[in-house]
Parts: structure tokens; sequence; C-alpha cells
């Protein structure tokens, strides 16, 4: 049995999304199923439903970063109850066998965790995301929301906060790191007040000093532009840990050049298209290029508890169903402060 609920979802990769209606399971014994207050726009929806990483199947309801109110859980299901406050990030299942599932990794599960939206669920249907009412997930999948922070708030936290806490632990971020970022849009602006918080020394590398003010405001100690020149010659070798969080093609060799010796560039942006890297820069200070990808079920938690603690909230501007199609539009030309969240109330 299912439950039709509201939605807001993509029809093909060229028109706008539009309102619709989607399929939830009726909860089994280990789900948790619950209203969807607000979700988060990340600019991987938009990378999704325009097709750039792949062929989808449309209809699709993007949206991984969802916060809401648990109404009904499965017989087996102890650590949940009805009201309780609860979120999903980028995954809603996972093998639970191999060893990055052991090991709490999930969002590296070897034989590929099962996405929020646009994935083959384990009944065989395609998983459809936040921009809805109501969903249903494994417990195992589910996240605590602390009552410090409002839902609107913890929505973003679910992919564009575990995304930029993941790699600032990985890389042991702290006060005697200098961290940069790239980019002040949600991931970025995410980067900065968790590296700040974390006791970092923060510098944000933008392509305009439009967002300066915001950008010391939110933490940051130092604010470049990375349309001048002279940001490259004046910063060169200056960090240990850079966080890549553009959206877009960049020129890799000049951002490599700002890391000190042995120091990491970490890319967290997925562009449609391959970058180049020169391998020089990487050489000469025995630098070094990775990537990271979400993170884990613990994690997730564990960087909520984090926010909640540290009184770390995302910059929200909170829309109706109705403006997505615009949003997305923001979004696309680095309008947004800092990530916009759907009140998916006329959903409900
Ligand atoms: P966003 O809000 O659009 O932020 C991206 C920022 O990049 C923009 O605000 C802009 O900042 C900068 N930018 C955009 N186009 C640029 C260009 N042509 N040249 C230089 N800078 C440019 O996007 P987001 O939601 O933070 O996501 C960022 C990227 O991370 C996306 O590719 C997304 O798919 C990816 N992502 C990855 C993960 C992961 O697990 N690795 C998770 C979530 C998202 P300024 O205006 O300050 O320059
Ligand atoms: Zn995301
Ligand atoms: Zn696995």
């Amino acid at each position: 049995m299912t439950t039709t609920v509201s939605a807001y979802a993509a029809t093909s990769a060229t028109e706008p999304l539009a309102k619709t209606t989607i399929e939830r399971r009726d909860p089994g014994p280990h789900d948790v199923a619950f209203d969807i207050h607000f979700a988060g726009i990340c600019h991987s929806d938009i990378h999704t439903v325009k097709g750039e990483w792949g062929q989808i199947d449309y209809p699709l309801a993007p949206g991984h970063e969802i916060a809401g109110i648990v109404t009904a859980v499965g017989a087996e299901v102890t650590a949940f109850k009805v009201g309780d406050r609860v979120g999903v990030g980028c995954f809603v299942d996972s093998c639970r066998e191999c060893s990055s599932c052991l090991a709490g990794e999930e969002n590296y599960c070897k034989r590929g965790m099962v996405g929020t939206y646009g994935a083959v669920d384990r009944d065989g249907t395609q998983t459809q995301g936040g921009y809805s009412g109501a969903i249903v997930v494994d417990e195992n999948y589910v996240l605590r929301i602390p009552d410090s922070i409002p839902l609107d708030a913890a929505a973003p936290l679910l992919c564009a906060g575990i995304t930029t806490y993941s790699p600032l632990r990985h890389w042991s971020a702290g006060p005697d790191t200098r961290v940069a970022v790239i980019g002040l849009g949600g991931l970025g602006h995410m980067a900065v007040k968790l590296a700040h918080a974390m006791g970092a020394n923060v510098t944000v590398l933008s392509q305009s000093l439009k967002k300066m003010e915001d950008g010391l405001r939110l933490g940051a100690n130092e604010y470049y532009a990375t349309s001048d020149p002279e940001t490259f010659k004046k910063l060169a070798g200056s960090f240990d840990l850079i966080l890549n969080t553009v959206s877009a093609n960049l020129d890799m060799g000049d951002y490599l050049g700002l890391l000190d010796v042995d120091g990491t560039l970490v890319e967290l942006g997925a562009p449609e298209r391959p970058m180049s890297v020169p391998v020089m820069p990487l050489l000469g200070m025995r630098r070094n290029l990775s990537g990271s990808l979400i993170g884990g079920i613990a994690e997730t938690q564990e960087m909520l508890d984090f926010c909640g603690e540290h009184d770390v909230r995302p910059e929200i501007e909170v829309i109706q169903p109705d403006y997505i199609n615009e949003a997305y539009e923001r979004v696309l030309a680095s309008d947004v402060r800092y990530r916009f969240v759907i009140d998916t109330a006329s959903l409900r």
C-alpha cells in the first residue's frame, strides 16, 4: 500500500519544476514516517534535474535537506516516536554489510548508497526527495534534530552542513589551521561558519568582494576576490586546507598554488565537465588534491549536535514551493544568501 502526497517535481531537463503527486510506501516495521516541514535547495538538485550528472528518470522530486516531525513509526522502531523532530540527508539506505557501512561511512558504501531521490529503492521504485509533504525512511537513516535548532535552519545542515563538516574534521581543522573556502554559496557559507566554530583561521575566496561584509560576519578572518590576479600572488603558499565549493570548473593550478607544503585542496563542488589538473603545483610542495562526499550517519548526527551546541545555523531565505524555479535561477546566478529553504506546508 502507498500514500499519495503532493510534491514539486521536474518533468524534463528543461521544463520548470511543477506541482504533482508522488507515492510514499506505508511504514514497514523499521520505518519512520514524517511530515516534511522544510526542504533546502542544494545546487546538486539543480545539476541532477538538468541531467548534468547523467540521464535520470522523470518525473523526479529533488530535495535531500529534509526536516520535519514524525507522524508514525513501525512496530520495531525504538529510537524515534511520534512528534520527534527529525531530518534526512542525501541517502536513505545502503548495503549495511560492506567495510564502509560497518565503519559508519555509509556515504562511501561499496555497493552504492541509495540516494534520497533518483535512486532505486529496495522495493524497486525510484526514490523521491524532499520537495514534498511527507516521506518514509528506514530508522537507521533518520537523524535527530537538536531542540535548539529551528526546523527551517536545520534542513540545510543535512547536506551543506555535513558536506563541509566532514572534510574539516577529516583534515583536523582547528586553531592552528589556515583554511580557505572557495565560493560563498550554500556549502561555502557553512564551511566558513563551521571552520570558524572549530577555531580555524578562515579566508573566503569569492568571485568578487560583493559579499565581503557577510563573509566577515559569518566568521571569516579574511576575504579576497578571485577576479583579482593579485589575490593569487599575495596568498601563494598560505593555506593548510582549501575547500572548493564551486559548482563550475576552476583553474585548479591557480588554487593549488595557494597551498603550503603538504597542504590539501578538497574538491566538494561537482561540476558537469571534467577539470584538468596541472601536476607541477602538486609536485612542487608535495600538495594533495582530494575529494569528499557528504558524510556518514553517525558523523551527520555529530555535526547536528555540534551545531546545536555551538550555535551554528545556516543563513536561509524561506520560500514557498511556487518560487522554486526562480530560486534555481538565483542559485545559478550566485544570488543566494545563503540557502533557499522551501516551506512545504502547502504540500502537506
Ligand atoms: P551554490 O549555493 O550555488 O554555491 C556555489 C558558489 O560557487 C556560488 O555561490 C559562487 O560563490 C561560486 N561560483 C558559482 N559559479 C562560479 C563560477 N563560474 N566561477 C567561480 N565561482 C563560482 O551551490 P552549493 O549548493 O553550495 O553547491 C556547490 C557545489 O557542491 C555544487 O556543484 C554541488 O553539486 C556540490 N555538492 C557536493 C556535495 C558533496 O558531497 N561533495 C554535497 C553538496 C553539494 P561566489 O559568488 O562567492 O564566488
Ligand atoms: Zn546537497
Ligand atoms: Zn555498504
